[in-house]
Protein backbone atom coordinates (compact mmCIF):
# COMPACT_ATOMS: atom_id res chain seq x y z
CA UNK A 1 0.00 0.00 0.00
CA UNK A 2 1.29 3.18 -0.66
CA UNK A 3 0.90 6.24 1.86
CA UNK A 4 -0.49 9.56 1.08
CA UNK A 5 3.14 10.94 0.06
CA UNK A 6 3.56 7.91 -2.31
CA UNK A 7 5.87 6.25 -0.07
CA UNK A 8 6.32 3.03 0.99
CA UNK A 9 7.93 0.88 3.47
CA UNK A 10 6.12 -2.35 2.72
CA UNK A 11 7.12 -5.93 3.32
CA UNK A 12 5.30 -7.60 0.92
CA UNK A 13 3.61 -10.78 2.36
CA UNK A 14 4.37 -9.80 6.25
CA UNK A 15 1.59 -7.21 8.26
CA UNK A 16 2.87 -5.03 10.26
CA UNK A 17 2.38 -4.52 13.81
CA UNK A 18 1.79 -0.92 13.75
CA UNK A 19 0.89 1.02 10.28
CA UNK A 20 1.24 4.89 11.04
CA UNK A 21 -0.10 7.24 8.07
CA UNK A 22 -0.29 10.80 7.52
CA UNK A 23 -0.16 10.79 11.09
CA UNK A 24 -0.94 15.16 12.40
CA UNK A 25 -0.64 16.05 15.53
CA UNK A 26 -1.26 20.00 15.88
CA UNK A 27 -0.70 22.28 19.18
CA UNK A 28 -3.15 25.40 19.45
CA UNK A 29 -2.16 27.73 21.52
CA UNK A 30 -3.54 31.90 21.97
CA UNK A 31 -0.68 33.04 19.77
CA UNK A 32 0.29 30.41 16.95
CA UNK A 33 -0.42 27.02 15.88
CA UNK A 34 2.00 24.49 15.75
CA UNK A 35 1.97 21.44 13.08
CA UNK A 36 4.35 19.57 15.70
CA UNK A 37 4.16 16.22 13.62
CA UNK A 38 2.98 16.87 10.11
CA UNK A 39 1.78 13.66 7.73
CA UNK A 40 4.16 11.28 8.80
CA UNK A 41 3.84 7.74 7.70
CA UNK A 42 5.99 4.38 8.99
CA UNK A 43 5.35 0.84 9.89
CA UNK A 44 6.87 -1.51 12.53
CA UNK A 45 6.99 -5.25 12.29
CA UNK A 46 7.16 -7.79 15.24
CA UNK A 47 10.19 -8.27 16.58
CA UNK A 48 11.80 -5.72 14.50
CA UNK A 49 13.83 -2.09 16.15
CA UNK A 50 12.83 0.86 13.63
CA UNK A 51 14.81 4.13 14.51
CA UNK A 52 13.05 7.24 14.45
CA UNK A 53 16.19 10.35 14.55
CA UNK A 54 16.32 13.46 14.64
CA UNK A 55 17.14 17.20 16.60
CA UNK A 56 15.70 18.19 19.45
CA UNK A 57 12.41 19.99 18.56
CA UNK A 58 12.08 17.95 15.00
CA UNK A 59 8.55 16.27 16.74
CA UNK A 60 9.81 12.94 17.34
CA UNK A 61 8.42 12.83 21.36
CA UNK A 62 5.20 14.37 19.99
CA UNK A 63 5.09 10.81 17.51
CA UNK A 64 5.59 8.83 20.60
CA UNK A 65 2.82 10.37 22.57
CA UNK A 66 0.37 10.35 19.65
CA UNK A 67 1.21 6.70 19.32
CA UNK A 68 0.21 5.90 22.85
CA UNK A 69 -2.51 8.69 23.06
CA UNK A 70 -0.71 10.60 25.35
CA UNK A 71 -1.11 14.07 23.46
CA UNK A 72 -1.89 16.36 26.21
CA UNK A 73 -3.94 19.87 25.90
CA UNK A 74 -3.56 21.78 23.71
CA UNK A 75 -2.16 19.45 21.68
CA UNK A 76 -4.72 17.37 19.19
CA UNK A 77 -3.98 14.15 17.00
CA UNK A 78 -6.05 16.02 13.79
CA UNK A 79 -5.48 13.28 10.85
CA UNK A 80 -4.02 10.18 10.04
CA UNK A 81 -4.17 6.71 10.47
CA UNK A 82 -3.01 4.44 13.80
CA UNK A 83 -3.54 0.88 12.46
CA UNK A 84 -2.31 -1.77 15.62
CA UNK A 85 -3.33 -5.55 15.05
CA UNK A 86 -5.67 -4.40 11.98
CA UNK A 87 -7.74 -1.68 14.29
CA UNK A 88 -6.98 2.27 13.54
CA UNK A 89 -6.51 3.18 17.88
CA UNK A 90 -8.07 6.46 16.86
CA UNK A 91 -11.51 4.97 16.18
CA UNK A 92 -11.05 2.66 18.85
CA UNK A 93 -9.02 4.40 21.86
CA UNK A 94 -6.54 3.05 23.06
CA UNK A 95 -8.72 1.00 26.38
CA UNK A 96 -8.01 -2.31 25.03
CA UNK A 97 -5.04 -2.06 23.70
CA UNK A 98 -3.28 -0.03 26.67
CA UNK A 99 -0.90 -3.11 27.61
CA UNK A 100 0.24 -4.21 24.37
CA UNK A 101 1.72 -0.71 23.75
CA UNK A 102 4.34 0.30 26.58
CA UNK A 103 6.86 3.39 26.53
CA UNK A 104 10.24 4.02 28.34
CA UNK A 105 10.83 7.25 28.74
CA UNK A 106 14.07 9.06 28.83
CA UNK A 107 14.52 10.28 32.26
CA UNK A 108 14.35 7.54 35.05
CA UNK A 109 13.97 9.70 37.68
CA UNK A 110 10.77 11.36 36.83
CA UNK A 111 8.84 7.95 35.04
CA UNK A 112 9.12 6.19 38.92
CA UNK A 113 7.35 7.65 41.83
CA UNK A 114 9.48 8.39 45.09
CA UNK A 115 6.70 7.72 47.36
CA UNK A 116 6.49 3.95 46.59
CA UNK A 117 8.93 1.10 46.45
CA UNK A 118 10.20 0.08 43.08
CA UNK A 119 8.32 -3.34 43.64
CA UNK A 120 4.92 -1.44 44.24
CA UNK A 121 5.09 0.45 40.78
CA UNK A 122 5.70 -3.46 38.92
CA UNK A 123 3.17 -4.98 41.04
CA UNK A 124 0.71 -1.87 39.99
CA UNK A 125 1.35 -2.70 36.35
CA UNK A 126 1.10 -6.26 36.62
CA UNK A 127 -2.64 -6.06 38.46
CA UNK A 128 -4.00 -3.26 35.82
CA UNK A 129 -2.91 -5.47 33.13
CA UNK A 130 -2.11 -8.97 33.55
CA UNK A 131 -4.51 -9.11 37.03
CA UNK A 132 -1.74 -10.43 38.97
CA UNK A 133 -1.89 -9.34 42.89
CA UNK A 134 -0.47 -10.56 46.05
CA UNK A 135 1.96 -13.62 46.35
CA UNK A 136 1.89 -14.00 42.47
CA UNK A 137 2.44 -10.88 41.77
CA UNK A 138 5.34 -10.05 44.14
CA UNK A 139 7.13 -13.27 42.67
CA UNK A 140 6.44 -11.47 38.59
CA UNK A 141 7.92 -8.03 40.02
CA UNK A 142 11.41 -9.74 41.56
CA UNK A 143 11.19 -12.04 37.83
CA UNK A 144 11.32 -8.87 35.78
CA UNK A 145 13.76 -7.40 38.12
CA UNK A 146 16.30 -10.42 37.30
CA UNK A 147 15.60 -10.09 33.85
CA UNK A 148 16.59 -6.45 33.42
CA UNK A 149 19.52 -7.46 35.23
CA UNK A 150 19.30 -5.89 38.74
CA UNK A 151 21.29 -8.04 40.96
CA UNK A 152 19.73 -9.20 44.62
CA UNK A 153 16.31 -8.46 43.05
CA UNK A 154 14.52 -10.13 46.00
CA UNK A 155 15.81 -6.99 48.44
CA UNK A 156 15.87 -4.61 45.82
CA UNK A 157 12.41 -4.81 44.91
CA UNK A 158 11.11 -3.21 48.03
CA UNK A 159 13.84 -0.42 47.63
CA UNK A 160 12.59 2.99 46.60
CA UNK A 161 13.77 5.08 43.39
CA UNK A 162 16.12 7.31 45.15
CA UNK A 163 17.80 4.05 47.03
CA UNK A 164 18.73 3.06 43.34
CA UNK A 165 21.48 4.37 40.30
CA UNK A 166 20.07 5.61 37.27
CA UNK A 167 21.18 3.22 35.30
CA UNK A 168 19.06 1.17 37.61
CA UNK A 169 16.31 3.07 37.54
CA UNK A 170 16.04 2.52 33.82
CA UNK A 171 16.10 -0.76 34.05
CA UNK A 172 13.33 -0.29 36.81
CA UNK A 173 11.33 1.67 33.79
CA UNK A 174 11.66 -1.19 31.57
CA UNK A 175 10.76 -4.03 34.00
CA UNK A 176 7.41 -1.59 34.39
CA UNK A 177 6.95 -1.10 30.74
CA UNK A 178 7.29 -5.06 30.42
CA UNK A 179 4.95 -6.04 33.07
CA UNK A 180 2.26 -5.02 30.90
CA UNK A 181 3.25 -7.99 28.79
CA UNK A 182 4.09 -5.14 25.28
CA UNK A 183 4.01 -6.51 21.78
CA UNK A 184 5.34 -2.79 21.17
CA UNK A 185 7.92 -0.76 23.04
CA UNK A 186 8.28 2.74 22.59
CA UNK A 187 11.71 3.81 23.68
CA UNK A 188 11.85 7.91 23.80
CA UNK A 189 15.15 8.70 24.25
CA UNK A 190 16.01 5.86 27.02
CA UNK A 191 19.69 6.59 27.35
CA UNK A 192 19.68 9.94 26.82
CA UNK A 193 20.48 11.27 30.72
CA UNK A 194 23.03 7.64 31.38
CA UNK A 195 26.54 7.93 31.14
CA UNK A 196 28.02 6.03 27.77
CA UNK A 197 28.81 2.85 30.09
CA UNK A 198 25.26 2.63 31.41
CA UNK A 199 23.77 3.48 27.89
CA UNK A 200 25.91 0.26 26.45
CA UNK A 201 24.08 -1.76 29.19
CA UNK A 202 20.49 -0.15 28.48
CA UNK A 203 20.76 -1.24 24.86
CA UNK A 204 22.28 -4.63 25.16
CA UNK A 205 19.68 -5.54 27.43
CA UNK A 206 17.10 -4.02 24.69
CA UNK A 207 17.97 -6.27 22.50
CA UNK A 208 18.19 -9.29 24.30
CA UNK A 209 14.89 -8.65 25.37
CA UNK A 210 14.25 -7.88 21.83
CA UNK A 211 15.15 -11.60 20.78
CA UNK A 212 13.60 -13.16 24.09
CA UNK A 213 10.16 -11.41 24.09
CA UNK A 214 9.84 -11.12 19.70
CA UNK A 215 9.72 -7.34 21.20
CA UNK A 216 8.62 -4.67 18.24
CA UNK A 217 10.53 -1.68 19.20
CA UNK A 218 10.71 2.01 18.05
CA UNK A 219 13.46 3.66 19.38
CA UNK A 220 13.63 7.49 19.38
CA UNK A 221 17.17 9.70 19.99
CA UNK A 222 19.05 12.29 18.32
CA UNK A 223 22.12 10.55 18.61
CA UNK A 224 22.76 8.95 15.02
CA UNK A 225 25.33 7.27 16.32
CA UNK A 226 22.29 4.98 18.98
CA UNK A 227 19.95 4.60 16.47
CA UNK A 228 22.83 3.01 14.02
CA UNK A 229 23.45 0.46 16.37
CA UNK A 230 19.96 -0.50 17.12
CA UNK A 231 17.24 -0.31 14.03
CA UNK A 232 17.06 -2.04 11.74
CA UNK A 233 15.28 0.69 9.67
CA UNK A 234 15.44 4.46 10.22
CA UNK A 235 13.05 7.09 9.53
CA UNK A 236 14.74 10.34 9.98
CA UNK A 237 12.38 13.07 11.04
CA UNK A 238 12.70 17.10 10.59
CA UNK A 239 10.47 19.46 11.31
CA UNK A 240 7.31 17.05 11.73
CA UNK A 241 8.01 15.47 8.96
CA UNK A 242 9.92 12.06 7.61
CA UNK A 243 12.34 13.03 5.15
CA UNK A 244 14.11 10.10 4.94
CA UNK A 245 13.32 6.05 5.28
CA UNK A 246 15.50 3.44 4.28
CA UNK A 247 17.30 -0.02 6.07
CA UNK A 248 20.18 1.61 8.16
CA UNK A 249 22.59 -0.30 6.16
CA UNK A 250 21.42 1.24 3.18
CA UNK A 251 20.79 5.16 4.76
CA UNK A 252 24.22 4.61 6.25
CA UNK A 253 25.91 4.02 2.96
CA UNK A 254 24.09 5.80 0.77
CA UNK A 255 21.98 8.95 2.39
CA UNK A 256 20.53 11.29 0.04
CA UNK A 257 18.80 14.02 2.18
CA UNK A 258 21.75 16.28 3.11
CA UNK A 259 19.81 16.38 6.59
CA UNK A 260 20.80 13.04 7.13
CA UNK A 261 24.17 13.61 6.30
CA UNK A 262 24.74 15.90 8.10
CA UNK A 263 23.08 13.85 10.86
CA UNK A 264 25.71 10.59 10.04
CA UNK A 265 28.47 13.35 9.79
CA UNK A 266 27.77 14.05 13.83
CA UNK A 267 28.67 10.49 14.39
CA UNK A 268 32.08 10.26 16.14
CA UNK A 269 34.66 8.02 13.90
CA UNK A 270 33.51 9.30 10.53
CA UNK A 271 35.22 12.46 10.69
CA UNK A 272 39.28 11.88 10.41
CA UNK A 273 40.60 12.48 14.37
CA UNK A 274 42.60 15.70 13.08
CA UNK A 275 39.21 17.14 11.75
CA UNK A 276 36.53 18.64 13.75
CA UNK A 277 33.31 17.23 14.05
CA UNK A 278 31.55 19.26 11.62
CA UNK A 279 28.19 21.14 12.61
CA UNK A 280 24.74 22.21 11.48
CA UNK A 281 24.27 26.19 12.12
CA UNK A 282 20.91 27.36 13.07
CA UNK A 283 17.87 25.19 14.52
CA UNK A 284 15.19 23.00 13.95
CA UNK A 285 12.29 25.63 12.63
CA UNK A 286 9.05 25.21 14.47
CA UNK A 287 6.37 24.23 11.75
CA UNK A 288 3.87 26.79 12.02
CA UNK A 289 1.58 26.39 9.03
CA UNK A 290 1.51 24.01 6.54
CA UNK A 291 5.13 23.88 4.52
CA UNK A 292 5.58 26.12 1.36
CA UNK A 293 8.80 25.39 0.94
CA UNK A 294 11.69 22.80 1.63
CA UNK A 295 11.76 23.32 5.77
CA UNK A 296 15.66 22.67 5.73
CA UNK A 297 16.15 24.94 2.76
CA UNK A 298 17.65 27.93 5.32
CA UNK A 299 20.20 25.42 6.65
CA UNK A 300 20.89 23.18 3.11
CA UNK A 301 24.37 23.39 2.39
CA UNK A 302 23.13 22.18 -1.25
CA UNK A 303 19.52 24.43 -0.97
CA UNK A 304 18.42 25.71 -4.85
CA UNK A 305 16.35 28.44 -5.40
CA UNK A 306 13.09 26.57 -5.68
CA UNK A 307 13.84 24.73 -2.72
CA UNK A 308 12.61 28.06 -1.00
CA UNK A 309 9.48 28.17 -3.15
CA UNK A 310 8.59 24.19 -3.20
CA UNK A 311 8.16 21.69 -1.06
CA UNK A 312 9.78 18.50 -1.62
CA UNK A 313 7.30 15.41 -1.68
CA UNK A 314 8.89 11.62 -0.77
CA UNK A 315 9.94 10.06 -4.16
CA UNK A 316 11.38 6.15 -3.74
CA UNK A 317 15.23 6.27 -4.25
CA UNK A 318 16.19 2.67 -3.00
CA UNK A 319 17.51 0.54 -5.53
CA UNK A 320 14.20 -1.77 -5.59
CA UNK A 321 12.01 1.38 -5.72
CA UNK A 322 10.08 0.37 -2.20
CA UNK A 323 12.26 0.49 0.53
CA UNK A 324 14.04 4.02 0.50
CA UNK A 325 13.03 7.47 -0.48
CA UNK A 326 13.75 11.27 0.56
CA UNK A 327 11.62 14.33 0.56
CA UNK A 328 14.61 16.42 -1.16
CA UNK A 329 13.99 18.18 -4.81
CA UNK A 330 17.60 16.91 -5.63
CA UNK A 331 17.14 13.45 -4.51
CA UNK A 332 18.24 10.89 -6.96
CA UNK A 333 20.40 13.27 -8.70
CA UNK A 334 23.87 11.90 -8.13
CA UNK A 335 25.05 9.15 -10.23
CA UNK A 336 25.48 5.72 -9.19
CA UNK A 337 29.11 4.63 -8.38
CA UNK A 338 31.22 4.07 -12.08
CA UNK A 339 28.95 5.65 -14.39
CA UNK A 340 30.32 9.36 -15.15
S1 LIG B 1 14.95 20.16 -1.16
FE1 LIG B 1 16.62 21.61 -1.41
S2 LIG B 1 16.85 22.57 0.63
FE2 LIG B 1 15.62 20.74 0.88
S3 LIG B 1 17.08 19.20 1.46
FE3 LIG B 1 16.83 19.06 -0.75
S4 LIG B 1 18.44 20.37 -1.58
FE4 LIG B 1 18.27 20.88 0.56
Amino acid sequence: MSRPDGSTDRTPGREPLLSVSDLRTVFYTDKETIHAVDGISFDIYPGETVGLVGESGSGKSVTARSLLGLVDEPGVVEEGTLEFKGEDLLETGWAEYRGDLSIVFQDPSNALNPVYTVGNQIREALAIHQGLRGSAARERAIELLEAVGIPDAPRRVKEYPHQFSGGMQQRAVIAIALACDPDLLVCDEPTTALDVTIQAQILDLLDELQREEDLAILFISHDMGVIEETADRINVIYAGEIVERAPTERLLAAPEHPYTEALLNSIPGRTPPDQRLPTLDGEVPTPDGPAESCRFAPRCPVAVEECHETPPDAVAVGENGTDHSAACLLAGESEPEGEQ
